[in-house]
């Protein structure tokens, strides 16, 4: 059989990473978009390529922009024929007071994190259409739900957005590709490096679980939903927040 082909954007640190080293580790060919950090990505692609033997395409590009999401799905097709699953996780957050919030941070996210999903999905089409068992992921975010923070308002407006969209290209889609969500909660990452201690400890005691989640238990419940043990998910949001109380 075929290889199949991945598309993770943001895939070269987080829980991007790990989503494109769950994929590389099942034998899929990975293509890892990132938008500034060179050596984390080729750093990436050197150790997947080493440890599971992986056909890897690394591919700078930043989703918001209209010409570079074209490139990256244009440059996916040029190198391996096909696209079977898009996981749309690029995301950035600019956490400030809200009254400090300014128009072009509000514009910054949107593009990034809701902008930046509709338009790989829209250039992804004829691949995926055509493709069997395909599948789009696109992560959202608890804060989209119920985790609201005035310091996130935009993030969490385009987390909102994202659970939206994915109901769109669902019905855009249908019947040949699902298009489902993962909400994380919390999860040990850079996006979190800079969080206060106090308020950390403050978020992990809303926890069931006590603890952030690690990315790779977000990148298994996104490889599931790709795969076709998901066969009848569509349209979903899955919320993977290890039991969170709501703030
Ligand atoms: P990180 O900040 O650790 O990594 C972000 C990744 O996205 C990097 O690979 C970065 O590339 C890439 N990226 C950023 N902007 C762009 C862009 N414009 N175009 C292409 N790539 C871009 O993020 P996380 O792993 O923490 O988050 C991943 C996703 O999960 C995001 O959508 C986030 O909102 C969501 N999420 C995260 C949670 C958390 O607690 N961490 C919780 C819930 C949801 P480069 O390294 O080159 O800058």
């Amino acid at each position: 059989m075929d290889k199949r082909t991945v598309i993770v954007t943001g895939g070269s640190r987080g829980i991007g990473e790990a989503i494109s080293t769950r994929f590389a580790k099942e034998g899929y060919n990975v293509v890892i978009n990132y938008v500034s950090n060179d050596e984390r990505a080729s750093k990436l692609k050197k150790d997947l390529e080493e440890k599971y033997n992986a056909d890897i395409l690394l591919v700078k590009a930043d989703v918001s922009n209209e010409d570079d999401a074209k490139r990256l799905i244009d440059e996916a097709v040029n190198k391996f024929g096909t696209i079977d699953c898009l996981v749309n996780n690029a995301g950035i957050a600019i956490d400030k007071p809200f009254l400090d919030k300014t128009k072009d941070d509000f514009m910054k996210t949107l593009s990034t994190n809701l902008v930046g999903p509709f338009l790989t999905s829209k250039f992804a089409y004829n691949y995926l259409i055509n493709a069997s068992n395909a599948a789009i992921v696109n992560i959202s975010s608890t804060n989209g739900i119920d985790t609201l923070y005035p310091e996130s308002i935009d993030y969490d407006a385009s987390k909102a957005g994202v659970i939206s969209l994915t109901k769109n290209l669902a019905n855009v889609y249908a019947p040949n590709v699902r298009v489902n969500s993962v909400a994380p909660g919390w999860v040990e990452t850079e996006m979190n490096s800079e969080l206060d201690k106090d308020f950390m400890k403050e978020e992990e005691d809303k926890i069931l679980l006590g603890r952030f989640a690690k990315p790779e238990e977000i990148a298994k419940v996104v490889y599931f939903l790709c795969s076709s043990e998901a066969s009848y998910i569509n349209g979903e949001v899955i919320i993977v927040d290890g039991g969170a109380y709501g703030s």
